[in-house]
């Protein structure tokens, strides 16, 4: 028989989701194990990211001192858009009395897993989820191989999939690897308000693709259309606010 362990909630991947989430969970005095199929140290490699919004540097100094953010990252107060020989600050707290932080994503992972280590987390590295199985019900199990590639299932009351792109768990959710966004039970309201943040994320990152890059198949039109698109922000301080706004990010909560 498959040995299996137990927990209220089985967190299938590492990254700064499951994380984050271990340690809002714990503080919120729910047991959870976290598993990554990857080693710690290639987790604590691996550059990513570097900017973070406000609310996530508030969310992580809920960490306390093993928060490295406010020491060792950098406060950005504003980014300079350059165009047609001039250069445009558009200064984030005079706009909207928000910021980012310069801080790569493993620093931040660097901090989350000495910190849930810490705080004696079952935390599992080399472990690799192969299948979340018995999803409908509320017992559902991660069928996983531990580190030495012995199988072994995890039950839990939740399984949170936070495995990234390619995720195992998305299947068992959605029905589909590829296809449906989100599904959280029995969580009503929180899909719709999850999902509306997302997607004006999604509008913003494509917005300022569009915006900042010239595409090699565009025309004169396009070009000076593009130039007339940039003008209309930075010379409306409306315009200005709206760029700072989205990224310094949108409230975690409300909407
Ligand atoms: C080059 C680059 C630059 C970026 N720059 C920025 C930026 O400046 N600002 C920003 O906000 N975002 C940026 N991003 C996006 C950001 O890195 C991701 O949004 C973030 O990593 C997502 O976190 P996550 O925890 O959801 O997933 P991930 O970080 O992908 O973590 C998922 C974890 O799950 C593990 N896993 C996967 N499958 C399994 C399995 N079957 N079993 C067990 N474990 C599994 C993986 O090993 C991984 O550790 C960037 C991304 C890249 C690639």
């Amino acid at each position: 028989m498959t040995p299996a362990v137990r927990t209220r909630v089985a967190i299938v991947g590492a990254g700064p989701a499951g994380l984050l989430l271990s340690h809002l969970l714990d503080a919120a005095g729910i047991p959870s194990i976290v598993i990554d199929q990857r080693s710690r140290d290639e987790i604590e490699s691996t550059i990513r990211a570097g900017i973070l919004e406000q609310g996530t540097v508030e969310l992580l100094d809920t960490l306390g001192d093993a928060s490295r953010v406010r020491t060792v990252g950098h406060r950005h107060d504003g980014i300079e858009l350059r165009f047609a020989g001039e250069g445009h600050r558009i200064d984030f707290p005079s706009l909207v009395g928000r910021s980012v932080w310069l801080y790569p994503q493993h620093e931040v992972l660097k901090d989350l897993i000495a910190a849930r280590l810490a705080a004696g987390q079952d935390l599992r590295f080399g472990v690799t989820a192969e299948n979340v199985v018995d999803a409908e019900t509320d017992r559902p199990r991660v069928i996983a191989r531990d580190a030495e590639g012995q199988p072994f299932e995890i039950e839990a009351e939740f399984v949170v999939g936070s495995d990234g792109s390619r995720s195992v768990a998305r299947a068992a959710v959605t029905g589909s690897s590829t296809g449906g966004y989100f599904d959280v039970r029995p969580l009503e309201t929180y899909p719709e308000r999850a999902l509306r943040r997302i997607w004006k994320a999604q509008h913003f990152s494509w917005w300022m693709t569009s915006l900042l890059h010239v595409a090699p198949d565009a025309t004169d039109f396009d070009r000076r259309r593009q130039l007339g698109e940039l003008r209309g922000v930075v010379e409306s301080r409306h315009g200005q606010a709206y760029l700072a706004e989205a990224y310094c990010g949108w409230p975690l909560t409300g909407g």
